[in-house]
Protein backbone atom coordinates (compact mmCIF):
# COMPACT_ATOMS: atom_id res chain seq x y z
CA UNK A 1 0.00 0.00 0.00
CA UNK A 2 1.25 2.81 -0.90
CA UNK A 3 0.56 6.21 0.93
CA UNK A 4 -0.49 9.12 -0.16
CA UNK A 5 2.02 12.11 0.13
CA UNK A 6 1.38 15.44 1.78
CA UNK A 7 2.55 17.83 -0.44
CA UNK A 8 3.98 16.89 -4.41
CA UNK A 9 5.97 18.62 -7.28
CA UNK A 10 3.72 20.07 -9.51
CA UNK A 11 3.73 22.34 -12.73
CA UNK A 12 1.71 25.03 -12.13
CA UNK A 13 0.28 26.82 -15.34
CA UNK A 14 -0.25 30.11 -13.02
CA UNK A 15 3.42 30.61 -12.17
CA UNK A 16 5.07 28.57 -15.12
CA UNK A 17 7.24 27.26 -13.11
CA UNK A 18 7.24 23.79 -11.38
CA UNK A 19 6.04 24.28 -7.31
CA UNK A 20 5.76 22.52 -4.49
CA UNK A 21 1.54 21.64 -4.33
CA UNK A 22 -0.12 20.83 -0.99
CA UNK A 23 -2.11 17.72 -1.35
CA UNK A 24 -5.97 18.66 -0.25
CA UNK A 25 -7.53 15.31 -0.67
CA UNK A 26 -5.71 12.32 -2.87
CA UNK A 27 -5.61 8.60 -3.56
CA UNK A 28 -3.44 6.55 -5.05
CA UNK A 29 -3.98 3.21 -7.28
CA UNK A 30 -1.25 0.94 -7.49
CA UNK A 31 -0.70 -1.12 -11.03
CA UNK A 32 2.23 -1.07 -13.24
CA UNK A 33 2.58 2.73 -12.33
CA UNK A 34 1.29 4.31 -9.73
CA UNK A 35 -1.50 6.59 -10.53
CA UNK A 36 -2.75 9.70 -8.83
CA UNK A 37 -5.97 11.35 -8.45
CA UNK A 38 -7.08 14.54 -6.02
CA UNK A 39 -7.13 17.98 -5.62
CA UNK A 40 -3.90 20.07 -4.90
CA UNK A 41 -2.90 23.59 -4.29
CA UNK A 42 -0.11 25.29 -5.46
CA UNK A 43 2.00 26.72 -2.56
CA UNK A 44 3.13 29.65 -5.17
CA UNK A 45 -0.61 31.19 -5.97
CA UNK A 46 -2.76 29.27 -4.37
CA UNK A 47 -4.25 28.14 -7.01
CA UNK A 48 -6.42 24.62 -6.35
CA UNK A 49 -6.91 22.34 -9.09
CA UNK A 50 -7.82 18.71 -9.36
CA UNK A 51 -5.20 16.19 -11.00
CA UNK A 52 -4.53 12.60 -12.20
CA UNK A 53 -1.13 11.31 -13.40
CA UNK A 54 0.33 8.12 -13.01
CA UNK A 55 4.12 7.86 -12.14
CA UNK A 56 6.74 5.17 -12.73
CA UNK A 57 7.21 3.03 -9.58
CA UNK A 58 10.35 3.36 -8.20
CA UNK A 59 12.73 -0.01 -8.31
CA UNK A 60 14.67 -1.39 -5.01
CA UNK A 61 18.33 -2.20 -6.45
CA UNK A 62 20.68 -4.04 -4.09
CA UNK A 63 23.68 -1.88 -3.05
CA UNK A 64 26.99 -3.28 -1.18
CA UNK A 65 28.01 0.10 0.15
CA UNK A 66 31.72 0.01 1.66
CA UNK A 67 32.57 2.71 4.76
CA UNK A 68 36.64 2.35 5.37
CA UNK A 69 37.38 -1.53 5.88
CA UNK A 70 33.58 -2.48 6.82
CA UNK A 71 30.94 -3.02 3.69
CA UNK A 72 26.54 -3.70 4.26
CA UNK A 73 23.96 -4.34 2.05
CA UNK A 74 21.08 -2.26 1.67
CA UNK A 75 18.47 -2.00 -0.58
CA UNK A 76 17.95 1.54 -2.58
CA UNK A 77 14.94 2.97 -4.20
CA UNK A 78 15.81 4.62 -7.62
CA UNK A 79 13.82 6.12 -10.34
CA UNK A 80 13.24 3.12 -12.99
CA UNK A 81 15.60 5.51 -15.80
CA UNK A 82 17.93 6.60 -13.59
CA UNK A 83 21.18 6.41 -15.24
CA UNK A 84 23.91 5.37 -12.95
CA UNK A 85 27.22 5.53 -14.20
CA UNK A 86 30.82 4.10 -12.67
CA UNK A 87 32.96 6.55 -11.14
CA UNK A 88 29.89 8.75 -10.13
CA UNK A 89 29.32 10.61 -7.50
CA UNK A 90 25.60 9.71 -6.24
CA UNK A 91 23.39 9.95 -2.35
CA UNK A 92 22.83 6.61 -1.03
CA UNK A 93 20.27 7.06 2.72
CA UNK A 94 21.24 11.02 2.77
CA UNK A 95 25.42 9.96 2.02
CA UNK A 96 27.83 10.90 -0.32
CA UNK A 97 28.91 7.72 -2.13
CA UNK A 98 31.14 6.70 -5.00
CA UNK A 99 29.68 4.36 -7.68
CA UNK A 100 32.40 2.01 -7.89
CA UNK A 101 31.14 -1.03 -9.60
CA UNK A 102 27.64 -1.87 -11.78
CA UNK A 103 26.37 -4.89 -12.68
CA UNK A 104 23.87 -6.12 -15.15
CA UNK A 105 22.97 -9.80 -16.22
CA UNK A 106 26.05 -10.96 -13.97
CA UNK A 107 28.08 -8.67 -16.25
CA UNK A 108 30.05 -5.16 -14.81
CA UNK A 109 29.24 -2.52 -16.99
CA UNK A 110 30.02 1.07 -17.22
CA UNK A 111 26.47 2.70 -16.52
CA UNK A 112 23.29 1.28 -17.13
CA UNK A 113 19.80 2.49 -16.04
CA UNK A 114 18.53 1.62 -12.25
CA UNK A 115 15.92 -1.21 -13.80
CA UNK A 116 18.27 -2.87 -15.13
CA UNK A 117 21.04 -3.54 -12.49
CA UNK A 118 21.26 -6.92 -10.61
CA UNK A 119 23.40 -5.47 -8.15
CA UNK A 120 25.65 -2.50 -7.37
CA UNK A 121 28.74 -1.46 -5.29
CA UNK A 122 29.17 2.04 -3.79
CA UNK A 123 31.96 3.72 -1.78
CA UNK A 124 30.83 6.20 1.38
CA UNK A 125 32.81 9.12 0.66
CA UNK A 126 31.01 11.23 3.35
CA UNK A 127 33.52 13.03 5.13
CA UNK A 128 34.19 12.44 8.80
CA UNK A 129 35.35 14.90 11.05
CA UNK A 130 39.13 13.86 12.75
CA UNK A 131 39.86 15.40 16.16
CA UNK A 132 43.41 16.54 16.76
CA UNK A 133 44.66 17.03 20.01
CA UNK A 134 48.06 19.06 19.66
CA UNK A 135 50.59 19.52 22.55
CA UNK A 136 51.85 23.05 23.50
CA UNK A 137 54.14 22.33 26.42
CA UNK A 138 51.96 23.40 28.87
CA UNK A 139 48.68 22.58 27.55
CA UNK A 140 46.72 20.93 24.36
CA UNK A 141 44.73 22.80 21.96
CA UNK A 142 42.27 21.09 19.98
CA UNK A 143 41.32 21.26 15.79
CA UNK A 144 39.04 19.43 13.54
CA UNK A 145 39.67 17.92 10.11
CA UNK A 146 37.53 16.28 7.81
CA UNK A 147 38.49 13.21 6.04
CA UNK A 148 37.14 10.64 3.55
CA UNK A 149 36.09 7.88 6.00
CA UNK A 150 39.34 5.49 4.78
CA UNK A 151 41.76 8.25 4.24
CA UNK A 152 44.70 6.83 6.25
CA UNK A 153 46.75 8.39 8.67
CA UNK A 154 50.14 7.28 10.02
CA UNK A 155 52.31 8.06 13.16
CA UNK A 156 55.21 10.35 11.73
CA UNK A 157 53.02 12.16 8.92
CA UNK A 158 52.64 16.28 8.57
CA UNK A 159 49.45 17.81 8.95
CA UNK A 160 48.29 21.51 8.13
CA UNK A 161 46.28 23.73 10.85
CA UNK A 162 45.39 26.98 10.79
CA UNK A 163 48.40 27.65 13.19
CA UNK A 164 50.75 25.67 11.24
CA UNK A 165 52.37 22.11 10.96
CA UNK A 166 51.81 19.58 12.97
CA UNK A 167 53.39 15.94 13.18
CA UNK A 168 51.73 12.80 14.59
CA UNK A 169 52.84 11.31 17.33
CA UNK A 170 50.03 9.03 18.39
CA UNK A 171 46.49 7.57 17.13
CA UNK A 172 43.76 6.72 19.33
CA UNK A 173 41.09 4.16 17.35
CA UNK A 174 38.63 2.77 18.77
CA UNK A 175 40.56 -0.24 20.02
CA UNK A 176 43.59 0.63 20.71
CA UNK A 177 46.93 3.61 20.50
CA UNK A 178 48.89 3.66 17.98
CA UNK A 179 52.20 4.75 18.05
CA UNK A 180 54.55 2.81 16.31
CA UNK A 181 55.31 4.63 12.40
CA UNK A 182 53.94 2.56 9.91
CA UNK A 183 50.82 1.27 11.50
CA UNK A 184 47.67 2.79 9.50
CA UNK A 185 44.68 3.58 10.79
CA UNK A 186 41.55 5.05 8.80
CA UNK A 187 39.77 8.24 9.27
CA UNK A 188 36.41 6.48 10.07
CA UNK A 189 37.97 4.53 13.40
CA UNK A 190 39.84 7.28 14.46
CA UNK A 191 38.99 8.96 18.07
CA UNK A 192 41.63 11.11 17.92
CA UNK A 193 44.95 12.02 17.06
CA UNK A 194 47.96 13.17 19.25
CA UNK A 195 50.26 15.96 17.76
CA UNK A 196 53.09 18.55 18.29
CA UNK A 197 53.94 21.45 16.57
CA UNK A 198 56.76 20.84 13.94
CA UNK A 199 58.39 24.17 14.81
ZN1 LIG B 1 1.03 28.53 -8.83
Amino acid sequence: MVEVPKSIQYFCENCKAERKHRVIKGKITEGRNLRFKGVIRCSGCGATREVEFAEERPVMVHVNISFGETTKTERVEFEPDEEIVTGETIVISGRKAKVTKVEVNGRTVKRADAQNVDRLWVKDIEKVRVKLAVNERKFTKPYALLAEPDEEFYVGEILDTEDGEVVITAIKTSDKLIKRENEPAYAEEIRRIFCRRVT
